[in-house]
């Protein structure tokens, strides 16, 4: 992972110019104006809005959000009322949050989308921050990152495109074939472009991606612009079409999600949100039974020193719950989340040393002993890192609140103990009766295995026992504290430490041989609070899968994996191979072990999006590193197929 560099920026005659690009973010005579004739009008917009029920931009160089905020509020303005404007956007060099402010201050016309950008903008971390904005009538998808880079592991399609990025003259690394490669597969037949640059280079490299070109009157001082579309976008070719994602449900609409713990709850109610009639199944007797059961859930991320797709994953994970919670709490839900910060003991250096410098310091931030120390309120081994942040709340009392959507229903008690799809639908067999839906995603642990036993997912149950510290309130810590186990604060009158990790162990029962496991390994990080005593505990059952990865998205049909890509045990195939096949409709997101607040709500995200046919939240690598289909491709690479 690179470290972002902020945009550099200095005013000339009253225009935001950037000083690594010796170039202007708007036209002097009018930036308002500029967007209106260059992008607006050059992709023929508002009008192509009429009737639409959603509507997807694409960008590159989002720079001051100018061309956001004018494309927002005339979407406001003139987009029928239920329809979704997906607005994504490339910036290598993001504005710190203070300049944005600078620099979009006199756009008063434009006060509630630049109040709603203001409010929703990210950290500066490369790589997916995905926002949704007017009650999520307006997604934002912000790719930080190089434009080139960033694209090449986008899914989504776009209808129109503002190809904005500084003077080509100025700027010529953005404006490359393979930027024009990628536009063009992220495009639709009849996707449109406009520019506001008639640079030759430009011109030839759209054309030779596939687009017609044509010169337009441009603004200001500029003679000439360039507008066009592409008729026949080239398909996706590739390396890995057992990745390639299924296309959106189209009308369907009704869903059943089976399982009422976090991954559930946040999935129901993501659709939910996009209108859609959801029933919860729950085998257990109430909501968040399982894991999501523990009195609290800490919300920090999982990284690794090379910071790889699974690392990243978490990463995106962590912010995107941050993000989610804080924009709950903006419409008036009750969260309970406190952001009190969570403190990682026991790091390694090389970790402080590579996780550190990638990331701002709002997002981490290395402690030194003793700060860590007055944090955690116990003295402590060594130094920490700090996400700011993390925090934590109670996952129980957050599924009741999601499920409490008013498209939601919820049934208790019934177990599904077979799939079966028939005309269309499928049917989800009980002891009692059999429900019926096209779409359903499983959200039950290792339970989603046990109902689609074809698949070659080796979900693991692991047993963890968490143990109730009865501590006097002063000496609580602030905050939650992991390392090898964790402590951390509730809305209960005890602290929760934990937890054991035991495989292959169905034992239900609170045991005091893993109370005493617990305070042991409390006693290693935090000596004075393993002296309270233990008042209680609590017995949870997390899936996890062998690389510790959620398994989330579409089900593959294993028997067309099996056909289609069996030649992959003799190595690299040279034939081109057919894009991945699912079972229609069905739907998983599971494995979330211990880390559900964090990886639940983006997860969900992603299945919704993936439904809706939206931009995907996920780029390429981390929906590779989380699919579902992966450990089945594995075992065809290796000939050991189940
Ligand atoms: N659309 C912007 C607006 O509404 O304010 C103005 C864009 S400004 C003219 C160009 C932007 O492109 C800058 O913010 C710059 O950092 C960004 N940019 C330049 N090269 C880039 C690259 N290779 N990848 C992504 N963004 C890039």
């Amino acid at each position: 992972m690179k470290p972002l560099r902020p945009a550099r920026l200095v005013f000339r005659d009253g225009v935001p110019c950037s000083t690594d690009y010796d170039d202007v973010y708007f036209s002097r005579e009018g930036g308002l104006d500029e967007v209106r004739h260059v992008f607006l009008a050059g992709n023929d917009l508002p009008r192509r809005w009429q009737g639409a029920r959603s509507f997807t931009i694409g960008e590159t160089g989002f720079g001051t959000g100018l061309n956001f905020l004018l494309s927002v509020a005339e979407w406001r303005r003139r987009a029928p009322a239920r329809a979704r404007l997906h607005y994504v956007s490339v910036e290598r060099h993001p504005f710190t949050q203070t300049d944005l402010h600078r620099v979009l201050e006199p756009f008063s016309a434009l006060a509630t989308e630049r109040e709603a950008l203001l409010g929703a903008w990210p950290p500066l971390v490369e790589g997916l921050h995905r926002r949704e904005l007017f009650a999520g009538r307006v997604t934002l998808t912000l790719l930080f990152g190089d434009a080139g880079e960033m694209l090449a592991g986008l899914d989504a399609r776009v209808d129109a495109w503002y190809l904005d990025g500084f003077a080509p003259a100025r700027n010529p690394q953005m404006w490359q074939a393979e930027l024009f490669r990628q536009i063009a597969r992220l495009s639709r037949p009849g996707t449109t472009f406009a520019t506001f640059t008639a640079a030759g280079n430009v011109r030839r490299g759209l054309a030779e991606a596939g687009f017609t070109v044509h010169k337009r009157p441009g603004f200001g001082r500029k003679r000439e612009m360039l507008a066009g579309a592409i008729a026949n976008p080239p398909g996706d070719t590739t390396a890995k079409p057992w990745f390639v994602p299924p296309g959106p449900a189209h009308e369907a609409r009704r869903a059943i999600v089976v399982g009422a713990g976090l991954a559930g709850a946040t999935t129901a109610f993501a659709l939910a949100e996009r209108d859609w009639q959801v029933q919860v199944i729950e085998a257990g007797t109430r909501v968040a039974a399982e894991a999501s059961g523990n009195p609290a859930g800490v919300l920090m991320p999982r990284l690794n020193a090379d910071m790889d797709a699974g690392a990243r994953f978490h990463l995106a994970a962590f912010l995107n719950t941050v993000a989610w919670l804080e924009a709950l709490e903006g419409r008036g839900f009750d969260t309970g989340f406190h952001r009190s910060g969570v403190l990682q003991l026991d790091i390694r250096r090389r970790h402080v040393q590579r996780i550190h410098p990638a990331l701002p310091p709002d997002v981490v931030t290395a402690v030194e002993r003793e700060a860590a120390q007055s944090l955690a309120g116990s003295p402590l081994a060594g130094d920490a890192l700090l996400y700011p942040a993390g925090g934590w709340l109670s996952p129980p009392r957050l599924c009741r609140q999601l499920l409490a959507h008013p498209r939601i229903g919820i049934r208790t008690g019934l177990t599904v103990e077979r799939l079966a799809f028939a005309d269309d639908r499928w049917q989800l067999h009980t002891k009692t009766e059999i429900l019926e839906a096209p779409i359903v995603i499983l959200a039950n642990g290792a339970d989603a295995l046990r109902t689609v036993p074809e698949l070659c997912w080796n979900l693991q149950l692991v047993r963890g026992q968490l143990s109730y510290l009865e501590v006097p309130r002063p000496d609580w810590p602030a905050l939650p504290v992991c390392g090898d186990g964790y402590v951390t604060p509730t809305e209960d009158p005890f602290l929760v430490i934990g937890a054991t990790f035991e495989t292959s162990c169905h034992d239900p029962a609170v045991r005091e041989a893993d109370h005493r496991a617990n305070l042991d390994t409390l006693r290693q990080s935090l000596p004075t609070l393993a002296t309270y005593p233990v008042i209680g505990g609590r017995v949870g059952f997390r899936t996890t899968s062998p690389d510790r990865l959620p398994v989330l998205g579409a089900v593959p049909d294993a028997d067309f994996f099996r056909t289609a890509y069996a030649d992959l045990r003799h190595g690299p195939h040279r034939r081109p191979l057919p894009p991945a096949r699912y079972l229609p409709g069905l739907h998983v997101t599971t494995a979330h072990g211990s880390r559900g607040l964090t990886t639940c709500p983006l997860a969900a995200m992603q299945l919704a999006a993936l439904l809706e046919g939206e931009p995907l939240p996920l780029l390429r690598d981390q929906q590779q590193a989380t699919n579902p289909g992966r450990f089945l491709i594995r075992k065809l690479k290796r000939g050991t197929d189940c």
